[in-house]
Formats: C-alpha cells, sequence, structure tokens
C-alpha cells in the first residue's frame, strides 16, 4: 500500500535532530511522497535542504504563507518570483498561499494582494495552488469564483471549516479538498458530513509538525502519522485502507501533474 503526504513541513526545526529517521519511518508506513510547502524567504534554504535529501522522494513548492504576509510582503513575492521564473520546473504548485484572519488582521488587504498575485503565477506556469484559509472560508470562496481564476485548481489544504464552509467550494469542482489530523479529533465533528466531499476531490496530509491525529494527538506529528489520518477517512466512507490510500494518491497525481 502506498499514499502521499501532500502537504508537510518536513524541513521546520522540530525535525532538525532526527530529519532522517523520520523520512524512514514514513517509507516503512508506505508513505511514496512528500510534497513540501513553502512558508516565506527564510524557509527556502531549508526547505531545500531537505528536498535535496531525496529529490524522487520530495517535491517542493513555492509561495508566501499569508501569516507571513507583513509590510515587506512586495520584497518578499519579488524575491519568489525570480527563483519561480530562474527554474520553474522545479516547483509542483504554488504554496502555500490564501488568507489567515485568525491569528492578525492587520494585513488583511495585503494578504489579498499577495494572494492575488500568487494566483497570476500559477495562471502564468499552469502550476496548481496550494491554498492556506483560516477564518477566511467565505472570502476565499468568493474569490476563487471569480472568472479570471476559474481554470485554476489545487486544493483547499488542512480543511477545517463547518459544513456550511465545506458548502462554499462544493461547487468550484476544479478544487480538491486536502483532510488531515484534525478528522480523527472527537470534538472536531466533521466526520459528520465530509462526507459530501466527493471521493475524486479528496487529498490527505500531515500538515507535519502539527495538528498530529489519534492516538498520538499531543506529540510532534510527522508523515508516518498519516496512516490514522487515512484509515478514519475509510471508515468515514466505508472503504478499505487499501482502497482509500489508492484512491488519494491517484488524487494527489492528478491535482499536481506529478
Ligand atoms: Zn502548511
Amino acid at each position: 500500500m502506498q499514499f502521499i503526504d501532500s502537504h508537510a513541513h518536513l524541513y521546520a526545526q522540530e525535525f532538525d535532530l532526527d530529519r532522517l529517521d523520520v523520512i524512514s519511518r514514513a517509507k516503512e508506513v508506505g508513505v511514496s511522497k512528500i510534497l513540501l510547502p513553502n512558508i516565506d524567504v527564510e524557509s527556502i534554504d531549508r526547505m531545500m535542504d531537505t528536498y535535496q535529501l531525496d529529490t524522487d522522494f520530495f517535491s517542493v513548492m513555492m509561495g508566501l504563507h499569508p501569516t507571513s504576509v507583513k509590510a515587506d510582503y512586495q520584497d518578499q513575492l519579488d524575491v519568489m518570483k525570480d527563483l519561480l521564473e530562474s527554474d520553474p520546473d522545479l516547483y509542483v504548485a504554488i504554496g502555500e498561499v490564501g488568507l489567515d484572519y485568525y491569528w492578525d488582521k492587520t494585513f488583511q488587504t495585503q494578504q489579498i494582494s499577495a494572494l492575488k498575485e500568487q494566483l497570476r503565477w500559477a495562471l502564468f506556469y499552469n502550476l496548481p495552488v496550494v491554498l492556506h484559509c483560516r477564518d477566511a472560508y467565505s472570502d476565499l470562496a468568493s474569490l476563487l469564483k471569480k472568472p479570471e481564476y476559474q481554470n485554476l485548481t489545487g486544493v483547499i489544504h488542512s480543511f477545517s471549516g463547518s459544513e456550511h464552509e465545506l458548502d462554499l467550494f462544493l461547487p468550484l469542482d476544479n478544487w480538491y479538498i486536502g483532510l488531515n489530523g484534525i478528522i480523527t479529533f472527537k470534538n472536531s465533528g466533521m466526520a459528520q458530513f465530509i462526507k459530501k466531499i466527493p471521493l475524486e476531490r479528496l487529498l490527505i496530509e500531515t500538515d507535519c509538525p502539527y495538528l498530529t491525529p489519534v492516538p498520538y494527538r499531543g506529540k510532534r506529528n510527522e508523515s508516518a502519522f498519516l496512516y490514522h489520518t487515512l484509515s478514519k477517512i475509510a471508515v468515514i466512507y466505508a472503504k478499505s485502507v487499501e482502497n482509500m490510500a489508492e484512491i488519494t494518491l491517484n488524487n494527489t497525481i492528478r491535482c499536481f501533474g506529478i
């Protein structure tokens, strides 16, 4: 059985002491590939170092995370734009980008401008987009509905919204929905309505080191734990784990063209 961790920050400091062990454990349970989303200008070198450990196993993205959109965001975007321009084939997606009104609304306007610019990159380079969204689902959905973004594809990663918020994205059928360890939390309530997502639009991810699934909740998350998220989703959809692994693997390959 093989499956892909479609979103993991394995280059984070949390893995500095045992990154190679983390990679081995992931491979042992069947993880066949890990996609690394970028955060900001600071994280690029770390991400590339991890990518260099195994360039067949890892894929990298380029983008500015909404919580890193500050006064200097245009400078950061310029650096990223140059990197994209110099080697567009290196990146499997623009990510992670999006809107996050949960932590801080100071740069809300700038977040929207940064997102729009990066969506234009995705259109120009014909790349999928990995979208992060927190407390901004309705703004994001209305943006994606605009005619100029109609041809975009990608994933609403780490979906953690309500049923109503999920309903906003169901008509946008170019877009996949990424589920992570939250689905295993008893209090998330997501198990009740997540089945509304068509099977062919489902991706799985850890978003490690965060959002560790049960039974490891509270510990550092890692890609090997993705098995538990996959198992929970298989139960919800009344499929075998093997079948669900195959479905999400094929969806990930289709979404990212990998
Ligand atoms: Zn992330």
